[in-house]
């Protein structure tokens, strides 16, 4: 077995035969030629031509990769329009009498070359472009057909290098993923795999001519090629390559779907996520929103007290990512388990039960008020709101809205904008939440259960300690009815209620929530797809526990 390493662009697999993608070496005629005029019109042809099969290239990118993608053919297209560009070549078939291959080469290699020695990286990735054009140009004059390339058999495509207008022309049906030895992650090779969701390598320097017909696969999850690998690697990687396949079927399935049930009930399917690493799940899972961002982690990856400005840029990268979709983010919910050096946080006889959360928020005001600060300057980049964490009173709500409300008045008069559409709402994670939500509903826009440490709380069970275990009931009946009152309470007081403890994600339940008129769930990305599945199978006019009436496993 051989092991080729690079810097990986999707994080997928690919199984299959590799098949060495090489343009055939071609010769120009370095010759000079008798009469120039007839070779400016070979120039001006060719141009034309390349300048329409852009166009067509353009079209084809937009239907397969997206109107970003595609804008590269654009740019070759008006590249073939530059004035410079084309005096540049015809100067040199005037002058030194070349044909119009040579000519078109030498022109556009300078060209390149000037960009490459810009600092900019996007200009130096920009070179490549010019190449990829000259080569288009010099490939129509000399007639040569590279079509056949790529074979005839499904394979992973290994190449010294990939240019756009090569990719683009690809048969995708017959693309199982791409390595290539140069490539930058700038590049328009690296753009395109990453928007056909294909498995690319790229800075592969291992690659062999010998490689060709050989088994391989390609692992983007650990940025390395497998040639010939051994049966246990084709076993266990074989059964990471089905799963993805899975997701992508249901993916398809369910994309731009509504999670509605048989019977027409419509909820919401969000994503619980710990900070911007995990803005990709979000999407690759096609959810709806994000109901709970836990921002305690922007603390807890921190050495020091995250500044304003750091967590400015930490919201502001989720909301403008995933703008117009709803993203809740949980005021810090250090303590109990999570806890940090620089908080200075005393040992505690009953962390669980002790100093965390929105008491420590509460009594830290200055601490608070810069994560709220954060929250509402990043609040005019999408959709925000904001959520308390471990409420068990009315005050609590209308102190920490108090804050809130002085944090945007101070934003206000330095003169910051900030929404005026930020939903706000609390954690119901405590059984005095529950028991007092006709209270709490009358204060917020929403509440979201926190299943986790209300099963913890009501059970008198601590979530940490496994020896607990047989204890422990997920489907306790005290706490389904804690969810049921809370859900009552919040539509009461025109109040939406959803949840984001792990039982959101558990689909032996997802009928019960649903009967109880649940209007969202939030839970891992990775349950974001099971779960849509199982909503749209469920048909609530059947009798209770017999609603699932389509394959929702
Ligand atoms: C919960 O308690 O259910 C919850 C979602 O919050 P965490 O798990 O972060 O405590
Ligand atoms: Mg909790």
């Amino acid at each position: 077995m051989q092991v080729g390493t690079g810097v990986s662009i999707v994080n997928r697999i690919a199984i299959g035969k590799i098949r060495i993608y090489k343009t055939p070496e071609y010769k120009i005629n370095e010759e000079t030629v008798p009469d120039p005029i007839p070779e400016l019109k070979r120039y001006e042809d060719a141009r034309k031509k390349v300048q329409d099969q852009q166009q067509v290239l353009y079209e084809r990118a937009v239907a397969s990769a997206g109107e970003d993608s595609a804008a590269i053919f654009q740019f070759h297209a008006d590249m073939l329009d530059d004035d410079d560009l084309n005096d540049a070549v015809k100067t040199i078939i005037v002058e030194q009498h070349r044909s119009a291959e040579y000519a078109a080469r030498q022109g556009f290699n300078n060209v390149a070359q000037m960009f490459k020695e810009m600092d900019d990286p996007y200009f130096q990735a920009r070179s490549a472009d010019v190449i990829d054009v000259g080569n288009s140009v010099v490939e129509c004059l000399l007639g040569l057909d590279t079509s056949s390339l790529q074979g005839t058999e499904p394979a992973i495509l290994v190449a010294e290098d990939l240019a756009p207008s090569e990719t683009v022309k690809l048969d995708k049906s017959l693309l199982l993923g791409m390595v290539t030895v140069e490539g930058s992650s700038n590049s328009h090779t690296a753009i395109l795999a990453r928007s056909m969701n294909l498995p690319a390598l790229i800075q592969c320097k291992q690659v062999s001519d010998d490689w060709d017909g050989h088994m391989a696969i390609l692992d983007g999850y650990n940025s390395c090629i497998y040639v010939d690998p051994t049966q246990d690697l084709i076993d266990s990687l074989t059964k990471k390559h089905e799963q993805e396949l899975a997701k992508d079927a249901l993916l398809q399935e369910l994309k731009g779907k509504t999670n509605t049930t048989i019977d027409g009930k419509t909820i919401k399917v969000y994503a619980n996520i710990g900070g911007p690493q995990d803005v990709g799940n979000v999407q690759a899972n096609d959810a709806e929103g994000v109901g709970l961002f836990r921002s305690e982690f922007v603390y807890l990856n921190s050495k020091s007290d995250p500044s304003e400005e750091e967590q400015f840029q930490a919201y502001k990268r989720v909301l403008e990512t995933l703008a117009p979709k709803l993203v809740v983010i949980r005021t810090c919910d250090i303590g109990a388990d999570k806890t940090v050096d620089y908080m200075n946080l005393d040992k505690e006889a009953n962390p669980a039960l002790g100093y965390r959360a929105i008491r420590i928020c509460l009594t830290r005001k200055d601490f608070f008020k810069r994560q709220l600060r954060a929250l509402l300057r990043a609040s005019v980049y999408g959709n925000l709101g904001i959520m308390f964490p471990m409420i068990i009173s009315r005050r609590e709500v209308r102190e920490a809205k108090e804050i809130l409300a002085e944090c945007r008045r101070e934003l206000a008069n330095e003169g910051t904008p900030v929404a005026d559409n930020i939903q706000i709402g609390i954690m119901v994670e405590t059984p005095a939440a529950a028991l007092c939500a006709d209270d709490l509903a009358e204060e917020v826009d929403f509440f979201s259960l926190g299943t986790n440490d209300l099963t913890q709380y009501t059970c008198a069970i601590d979530r940490q300690n496994a020896k607990l275990e047989p204890f422990s009931d997920t489907h306790h009946p005290a706490v389904l009815k804690e969810i049921q009152m809370t859900i009552d309470a919040g539509h009461r007081h025109n109040c939406w209620v959803g949840i984001c403890g792990e039982l959101g994600a558990d689909l032996t339940l997802t009928e019960t929530f649903l009967r109880m008129g649940v209007d969202e769930l939030s839970v891992n990305p990775k349950s974001v797809l099971p779960l849509r599945k199982r909503i749209r199978s469920i048909d609530l006019t059947k009798p209770v526990g017999q609603a699932n009436v389509g394959d929702a496993e």
